[in-house]
């Protein structure tokens, strides 16, 4: 680094900690490999004394900064100037008390909360990081973007590099992207390439793409995004009277939101702007369960930035010699090579943190359950739902505990896996449509029935 700047580049690696200016577009360390962290000199930064300062901010929403829901906690992502932050009104999210949805559960009114973030311009919780992003690809003057995708990536992507016309190209797997997610790439102007593969080959290719094109990575892997999907804690706070929840649930994909929520933690703690840390709970899909299954069976950890690197080689390489693809209903968390791994990690370490994994027959069905009582959300948002179930049956997370579900992306996203549920009587909360011969009477009989 040539000078010290208020926001650097670190490496996570405790061995290197390699620093580098946010200037540069980099997304892992160059000299050994690790991920990439965005720190801050607080001191040299004024952030306000308490979360409930930043609201104040809402007053004065016709600056298009003060409007973001991300960039209204400007301060605690200060690593561009004003002039290159680049937003499409992100961030606008609700904090749902369900209380019908925590009787369903058990649970004691006023302890469940819906973080809904679907009410995101492109759908779902992406674009918090993808306005982070792009307002760095915009300071390093980049002139394309690309991104491997499940569909969410690809969608925020196109949108964000549409708003300031600059080209993206999205890469997706053979056919398992669901048609709400690829309609929205290809409406924005996103071209679009189908790797005869799965999401993990996609990733692999395009780090390789942009590396050797000089191609702006927007994937998870890109340390800036995480710094936009902070805020989707400090929102959950600020809804909550600016009290921590008790617990976090989140479902675990690529893992950038877990590692995002937990550097929001550890960074807020810092600050002093929190006094309690809630713990996390991270929920895999049983066909994508990498994370449950080295943190759970192999008993990988954090272990201070030193990741048994020997545990997660020899699973993959297994993986690999398997021939191993991951199946889901869930697409978005359909990763079983997850970029974060280390950094969510970090995340459990700090929050105490626990993961598990949940089946497709339990993610429907909780998936319609958030639909019944709720603003309803996609197959993998509903992961959240499905493992605080196993939490309350095992007592992890007790009755009147606050908890915080975040529903990452909108409910109309995947209609496809809805229909089929609820069409196909696939589960308990199936709601098919019945058929009844063009005939007022038969109408009216059905309807009495
Ligand atoms: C991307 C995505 C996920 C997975 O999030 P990670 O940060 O990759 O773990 C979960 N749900 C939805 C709707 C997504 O779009
Ligand atoms: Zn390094």
């Amino acid at each position: 680094m040539s000078e010290k700047s208020v926001a650097y580049q670190e490496c996570i690696n405790p061995d290197c900690r390699g620093q580098f200016d946010c200037a540069q577009t980099l997304v892992k360390c160059p000299s050994c490999g690790d991920l990439l962290d965005i720190r801050y000199d607080w001191d040299k930064i004024e952030v306000p004394g308490k979360i409930s300062d930043f609201a104040k901010r809402w007053a004065t929403r016709d600056n298009r900064l003060d409007f973001s829901g991300v960039w209204r906690f400007r301060d605690l992502l200060s690593f561009c100037p004003d002039e290159s932050k680049v937003t499409v009104g992100e961030g606008q999210t609700i904090l749902q008390q369900n209380d019908a949805l925590a009787k369903a559960l058990d649970m004691k009114p006023g302890s469940l909360f819906l973080q809904y973030e679907g009410l995101n311009p492109s759908g779902s919780f992406k674009d918090n990081g993808m306005t982070a992003a792009f307002s760095h690809a915009k300071m390093t003057g980049a002139k394309a973007s690309a991104c491997a995708s499940t569909g969410n990536t690809s969608a925020s992507m196109a949108l964000y590099a549409h708003s300031i016309g600059m080209k993206c190209t999205v890469f997706i797997g053979s056919g398992r992207i669901a048609y709400g997610k690829l309609s929205q790439s290809m409406d924005y102007g996103g071209h679009t390439i189908q790797i005869r593969g799965d999401f993990d080959d996609c990733m692999k290719q395009v780090q390789d793409v942009c590396a050797k094109l000089g191609i702006y990575l927007v994937n998870s892997l890109n340390p800036f995004r995480l710094e936009g999907q902070k805020t989707i804690m400090l929102r959950i706070i600020e809804q909550l009277g600016c009290d921590t929840p008790d617990w976090i649930v989140c479902p675990g994909g690529n893992l950038g939101n877990s590692s995002a929520f937990g550097k929001a933690f550890i960074e807020l703690k810092h600050l002093g702007l929190i006094n309690k840390v809630p713990r996390l709970a991270v929920i895999n899909a049983a066909g994508a369960d990498t994370l449950s299954y080295l943190y759970n069976e192999k008993k990988l950890r954090w272990n201070e930035g030193r990741v048994d690197q020997s545990i997660i080689d020899a699973h993959y390489a297994d993986l690999t010699a398997r021939n191993y693809s991951p199946r889901t209903c869930a697409s978005a968390i359909e990763i079983s090579r997850p970029v974060n791994l280390k950094k969510c990690l970090r995340a459990l370490d700090f929050c105490n943190g626990v993961v598990l994994s949940v089946t497709d027959e339990e993610i429907k069905d909780a998936k319609a359950q958030v639909g019944l009582y709720g603003l309803g959300c996609e197959p993998a948002s509903a992961a959240s739902i499905a493992g605080l179930k196993y939490l309350l049956a095992d007592g992890t997370v007790t009755p009147d505990e606050k908890v915080a579900c975040v529903l990452t992306g909108h409910q109309l996203k995947d209609p496809t896996v809805t229909v089929n549920y609820h069409k196909d009587e696939e589960g308990p909360f199936s709601n098919p449509p019945v058929e009844v011969e063009n005939d007022l009477d038969k109408i009216i009989e059905l309807m009495q029935s």
